[in-house]
């Protein structure tokens, strides 16, 4: 059993545990901060580009995430992870029904959830609403906080959602999708300034001087 992200990632690119291998052109594993990240972001599943190019969010729907991830100001690379509930891209972008997923999700997302021990988790879309939380119905649920096997979670709706309301002139959504990425952040930076409030006070009892905040 893998001990560190690292180590997990290192097998899950030669998984062949399911079908949606032989249809794909590579694994894609989570990508981002992979010890002790803040944030746990999960979608559903890698796209052409990802598949193309081994990681996850990079095309279009990935902008629009990492946009509203930056606007933030708190979320970035150094402390969160972004990941998938199948690392395989499934032939026409569809998401496959019953045992590939399940295989996926049992195999991989729950070891990489338990290596990250994340404090906070985004869920994005129905798909992870439904392996992750076991939840159905994304526009109900988005916007509300879940006790995720002791993790703090909150879904919202997925980017590439976002970016088909975007095309059809909807631009409400995008709002939405903020304001509830926002609500992540602010708990991500409570947590960090928190972190860094006990290093602080540590190093102060140990008599050497504190860092600035
Ligand atoms: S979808 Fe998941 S379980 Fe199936 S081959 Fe890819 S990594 Fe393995």
């Amino acid at each position: 059993m893998a001990e560190t992200l690292e180590a997990l990632y290192a097998e899950m690119i030669e998984c062949q545990s399911c079908k949606m291998r032989a249809g794909c052109t590579q694994v894609v594993p989570g990508a981002g901060q992979l010890i002790k990240p803040i944030l746990l972001i999960v979608g559903e599943a890698p796209g052409a580009q990802e598949d193309e190019q081994g990681e996850p969010f990079v095309g279009a729907a990935g902008e629009i995430l990492r946009a509203a991830l930056r606007k933030t100001g708190i979320i970035k690379r150094t402390n969160s992870l972004i990941t998938n509930v199948l690392k395989c891209r499934p032939p026409k972008n569809k998401f496959p029904k019953g045992e590939p997923a399940q295989t996926c999700v049992t195999k991989w997302l729950w070891e990489e959830i338990r290596l990250a021990q994340p404090e906070r988790m985004l869920l994005l879309g129905g798909t992870p609403l439904k392996y992750v939380a076991e939840l159905d119905g994304i526009t109900a649920c988005r916007g509300q906080w879940y006790n995720i096997r002791g993790i703090r979670t909150m879904a919202t709706f997925h980017p590439s959602f976002i970016q088909r309301q975007n095309n059809s002139g909807m631009l409400s959504y995008n709002e939405t999708f903020d304001d509830d990425i926002k609500q992540v952040a602010l708990e991500v930076k409570a947590i960090f300034e928190k972190a860094q409030t006990k290093a602080a006070e540590s190093q102060i009892s140990e008599g050497k001087p504190a860092d600035p905040v």
